[in-house]
């Protein structure tokens, strides 16, 4: 077990697309490059807490494709972590019929009773698993859900179990309620799965709680019920740690099927699930998602959010009615045949590539995370940032996910990107060689 807290800050990280960034946007990430010694500055105390967060790898890729774009450069760009397509035609027309009927006012602080219905009944019928509405709270996206429940469990002196790879965000959400990450490493040869045995090992008295990402953001990695029953039995031993189950991805399984950790019924009583809407419904924009779990968790959430945000917009919220209720499972089965495909094309292409290991076909998620580590050394950084300024292909470095020697690729983007993309890295990698 080691502590590592991976450095990271809260900004449009997925927004590596032109049409999302403004001028504004732009300005705000040089100024945190830089470190500023004005005399006011200097008599203004940050929270350490805060002050601890460090600016992510990620953010110099991302600095530098805005630098290259505001110069006039077109950047192909496979770090963005949403959906190319626009929402269902369903969920479109809700939102203007809940401009037209006036629903501009704030909901309840846990979301609509419709929406909240709209998720228990989801919930029960596709994953067999009962969140009474009243126990669900929807948020303004999975990511302040996911924040509203690392600060419902933990504090300081707290240990969280976060698996490697992993979402940035995590560690650092645990980080900034004070409690200490502990990271878990998985191995590529297992698909970076988390095991029972490394989950036994980093279980202590200390551990408040698990997060868990399945299917994973970045690995793509699904765990299979059999694996999910081997952890639930370790964590039999440890009745004190929560799970916090991030499920966001559940609905993108291209093999066999994502059960939710809440299903396995000595799960249920410690576990908060946390879904959202931007990635199966590509409604990342409205900025809407939820955390289901039992009473005491999701009331503790619930004052949290009370406090912080009041409560997720109404017109997203009435756009997420519709996209439970109102969009057919053909639709929805029709994205991820799409995304399969998109998946098959870029590790076909992997395939080809010369020292390039992808150990386990990613069976989830939209995200591949191939291992380049033969190349630079190992430096995942300092590759994305050539490749970047030679062949203006932007990837995230894999140790932002605390995986470093591989490449972060989402694959949510077109065909066509995703052949050109393809190409460059191709190329790049080839010329290495090369040069050697
Ligand atoms: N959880 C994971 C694993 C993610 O990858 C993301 C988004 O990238 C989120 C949560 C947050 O999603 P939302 O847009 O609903 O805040």
């Amino acid at each position: 077990m080691f502590l590592n807290v991976s450095s990271f800050v809260a900004l449009p990280r997925n927004h590596c697309n032109q049409a999302f960034i403004s001028a504004e946007e732009r300005n705000y990430v040089k100024r945190l490059l830089v470190t500023s010694s004005s005399e006011t500055d200097d008599a203004i105390q940050i929270n350490p807490l805060v002050a601890n967060v460090k600016i992510s790898k990620t953010v110099e890729v991302f600095s530098l494709v805005k630098e290259m774009e505001a110069a006039g450069d077109k950047v192909t760009s496979l770090c963005v972590g949403e959906p190319d397509f626009p929402p269902p035609q369903a969920v479109l027309d809700a939102i203007v019929r809940a401009v037209q009927d006036g629903k501009t006012r704030y909901t309840g602080v846990t979301g609509t009773v419709e929406l909240r219905r709209a998720i228990s009944a989801d919930l029960e019928k596709r994953k067999g698993v009962f969140y009474p509405p009243e126990n669900i709270v929807v948020g303004n996206g999975a990511k302040q859900c996911v924040y509203q429940g690392v600060l419902a469990t933990c504090g300081p002196g707290d240990e969280v179990i976060i698996p490697a790879p992993y979402w940035p965000s995590y560690p650092e959400m645990v980080a900034l309620a004070g409690a200490t990450p502990v990271i878990v490493n998985t191995r590529k040869e297992d698909g970076y799965l988390l095991t029972a045995e490394a989950l036994r090992g980093a279980l202590t008295d200390k551990t408040r709680l698990l997060i868990f990402c399945n299917p994973s953001n970045p690995t793509g990695g699904v765990h299979s019920k059999e694996r999910l029953d081997e952890l639930s039995s370790v964590l039999q031993d440890f009745q004190k740690v929560v799970i916090l189950a991030d499920e966001i991805y559940e609905r993108l399984v291209y093999e066999g099927t994502c059960e939710a950790v809440a299903s396995l019924p000595e799960m249920y009583n410690r576990t908060m699930t946390v879904n959202g809407f931007s990635k199966s419904h590509a409604m990342t924009g409205m900025r809407l998602g939820y955390l289901a779990a039992p009473t005491k968790l999701s009331k503790a959430c619930t004052t949290i959010q009370s406090q912080l945000t009041s409560c997720a917009g109404s017109i997203s919220q009435a756009a997420g009615v519709a996209a439970l209720t109102e969009v057919s499972e053909e639709e929805m089965i029709g994205n991820v045949d799409i995304m399969r495909e998109k998946r098959d094309f870029v590790l076909s292409e992997l395939n080809k590539m010369p020292n390039v290991s992808l150990e386990c076909k990613p069976s989830g998620a939209f995200y591949v995370l191939p291992d380049v580590s033969a190349y630079y050394d190992g430096d995942d950084a300092r590759l994305c940032i050539d490749l970047l300024k030679e062949k203006k292909l932007a990837l995230v470095p894999g140790s932002s996910f605390g995986s470093p020697g591989t490449i972060r690729i989402s694959y949510a983007t077109s065909m066509e990107e995703l052949e050109v993309a393809m190409n460059k890295l191709k190329e790049f990698l080839e010329a290495q060689i090369t040069n050697e």
